[in-house]
C-alpha cells in the first residue's frame, strides 16, 4: 500500500473558503512557501495532486484564524510556453483570477524580465496582490528588493521559505486580508451511519450483515450506493438509519479459495474512505490475524472510529474473565488504540448485536461532537497547568491555544511557541485529554501542531 494514496483521499472540509494563491515565474520558490505555510507534513486536508502540472491546493489554517483557507500552488504558471502550457496556463490564470488573495512571489536575488512582465499582468489584480519577496534571508537582501517597491503594489513581504524569515508577519498579513463570510462547513455530512464490515474469510461477516439486514425494516440488499460506492443494504434500528457498504470479500465468497487475496487494497481504502464506522470482526477463538492489523491502521490514520467485535463468542470455553483476559490480549497489541470499543458478539445466536449497534451510534456521535472554542481553551489551559510541559533552558516551548478544525474524522490544531520542540509524549497527552474531558472517548483524532506567538487571550480582543 503506498503511503501517497493513504494521504490524499481525505474528505473536504469546507466550501467558499477563500482562496489565496501563489503565483510567479519557475523558481521562485512557490512550492517551498506552500509546503513552509503548511508547515507540518499533514495539512488539514493533504494536497491534492491533480494532472501533473494542475495547481497544487490544500485546506491550510494560518495563525491567528479560526477558519482555514484554501492555499494554491499554481505552479504550472509559465510565460514562455507550448501548447500544453498554454492549457495548463489558462487554468492558472484562471484560479489567478478568481483568488481571494494573490502572493505574487519574486526572489530577492535574482529579480528578471519575466518577473516584470509578471507583475505587469497582475496588475489588473493589484488590489488583491502582495508581493512577496522570497530568498530574502538577511535585511541586507531586503534592500535590493526594495526598488521594485515601484511597481506599485502596497503591501511588500520579505521572506525567507526556506528558512521561515517573517513567515509569522505574512500569515498576519493574509488573515488581515482575507473574510470568511462564504465559509461554510461541508464534511460530507449525513445522518446515515455508514458502516463497514471487516474481518477475514470466516469470521462471520455474512452472518452480521444477514443478521443485520433481518432487522426491522431492512432495505434491500445488493442495491447500487447513493453515490460511488456499492453498498450491500440499509436497515433501520432505533429510529437511526445504518448503510453498509461493500464489505471487503464478501461478495466474492462464492468463489473463495484459501489463496485468495481477498482484501483488494484499494477497494479496501475506498470502502474505509465512504465509512463512518469499521466493525472489524475477529474470530474469537483464533485472534488476531496481520490483515486486520493493516486495517486497523488504515482506518484509524483517515480517523475512522473502529470497534472490535469478537465474534463466535459461543464457542469460547465458559470460564470466569475470558472476556477480560482477551480485551487485555487486544489492548496489549493496540497499545495505541487503547481507546476503541472491544465486544463481545454472536452473529449466529444474535448475542451482542444491540451493544455493538450501540456502540457504533455512540461512536457516529463522537465523530460529530463540535467543541467551542473557548471551552476547549479554558479546557488546555487546565491540562497545561496540571501538567506543564517539560521546560529545559535551551529548549522551551509554550502551548498558546487550540481550536477543533474538523469533525468526522476529528481533527485539532494547537497552536504553541518552537511547536518543533513538542515532544510525542507531550503530544499524546494533549490527545489524551481531548480524549477523555470533550467527549472523544473512543475515536481517533488529529492534532496538528502550529507555530504561534499570539496567545489566546490576544485573539479574543
Ligand atoms: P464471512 O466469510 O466473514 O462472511 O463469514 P460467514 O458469515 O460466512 O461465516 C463463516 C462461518 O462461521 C459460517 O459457517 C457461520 O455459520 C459461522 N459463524 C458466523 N458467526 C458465528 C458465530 O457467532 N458463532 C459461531 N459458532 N459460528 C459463526
Amino acid at each position: 500500500m503506498n503511503e501517497e494514496t493513504e494521504e490524499i483521499t481525505t474528505r473536504a472540509h469546507w466550501q467558499g473558503l477563500p482562496v489565496v494563491a501563489i503565483a510567479g515565474r519557475p523558481n521562485v520558490g512557490k512550492s517551498t512557501l506552500f509546503n513552509r505555510l503548511l508547515h507540518s507534513r499533514r495539512a488539514i486536508v493533504d494536497p491534492t495532486p491533480g494532472v501533473t502540472r494542475d495547481p497544487l491546493e490544500a485546506e491550510w489554517l494560518p495563525d491567528g484564524a479560526e477558519k482555514p483557507v484554501m492555499l494554491v500552488d499554481t505552479g504550472g504558471l509559465k510565460l514562455e510556453r507550448d501548447d500544453m502550457d498554454d492549457l495548463v496556463a489558462a487554468k492558472t490564470w484562471e484560479r489567478v483570477a478568481s483568488a481571494d488573495l494573490v502572493l505574487f512571489l519574486l526572489d530577492a536575488v535574482d529579480i528578471t524580465p519575466e518577473d516584470e512582465e509578471f507583475a505587469a499582468k497582475l496588475r489588473r489584480y493589484a488590489s488583491k496582490t502582495v508581493v512577496v519577496v522570497n530568498k530574502a534571508d538577511s535585511p541586507e537582501r531586503d534592500a535590493r528588493a526594495w526598488s521594485h517597491a515601484s511597481w506599485g503594489y502596497k503591501d511588500m513581504v520579505f521572506v525567507s521559505a526556506e528558512h521561515g524569515r517573517n513567515i509569522g508577519e505574512l500569515e498576519e498579513l493574509i488573515v488581515s486580508r482575507l473574510k470568511w463570510t462564504n465559509a461554510v462547513s461541508v464534511s460530507d455530512e449525513h445522518d446515515d451511519i455508514r458502516v463497514a464490515i471487516m474481518g477475514k474469510p470466516n469470521v462471520g461477516k455474512s452472518t452480521l450483515l444477514n443478521r443485520l439486514l433481518g432487522a426491522e425494516r431492512s432495505i434491500v440488499s445488493d442495491m447500487p450506493g447513493t453515490t460511488r460506492d456499492v453498498i450491500e443494504g440499509r436497515f433501520v434500528w432505533k429510529g437511526r438509519t445504518f448503510t453498509v457498504l461493500d464489505t471487503a470479500g464478501m461478495r466474492r465468497k462464492a468463489k473463495v479459495t484459501e489463496n485468495i487475496e481477498y482484501y483488494s487494497v484499494n477497494r479496501t481504502i475506498k470502502t474505509i474512505d465512504r465509512a463512518d464506522v469499521v466493525i472489524l470482526m475477529i474470530d474469537a477463538v483464533e485472534g488476531l490475524s496481520d490483515q486486520d492489523k493493516k486495517i486497523v491502521k488504515l482506518a484509524t490514520d483517515k480517523g475512522r472510529a473502529v470497534v472490535f467485535a469478537l465474534n463466535k463468542w459461543d464457542m469460547m470455553p465458559r470460564i470466569k474473565n475470558t472476556f477480560e483476559a482477551t480485551k487485555d490480549k487486544m489492548q496489549f497489541f493496540f497499545a495505541q488504540m487503547a481507546y476503541a470499543p472491544i465486544l463481545s458478539l454472536s452473529a449466529k445466536d444474535g448475542d451482542g448485536v444491540d451493544t455493538l449497534l450501540k456502540t457504533v451510534v455512540d461512536l457516529f456521535v463522537q465523530l460529530h461532537t463540535k467543541i467551542e472554542t473557548s471551552r476547549l481553551n479554558r479546557a488546555v489551559h487546565d491540562w497545561i497547568e496540571a501538567s506543564p510541559p517539560p521546560a529545559s533552558p535551551r529548549a522551551r516551548f509554550k502551548v498558546r491555544y487550540a481550536v477543533q478544525t474538523g469533525i468526522n474524522p476529528v481533527s485539532f490544531a494547537v497552536f504553541a511557541t518552537r511547536p518543533e520542540l513538542v515532544g510525542e509524549s507531550y503530544r499524546s497527552y494533549l490527545k489524551n485529554q481531548i480524549r477523555a474531558d470533550l467527549g472523544f472517548k473512543n475515536v481517533p483524532i488529529e492534532l496538528e501542531l502550529k507555530a504561534s506567538r499570539k496567545r489566546f487571550e490576544d485573539l479574543e480582543k
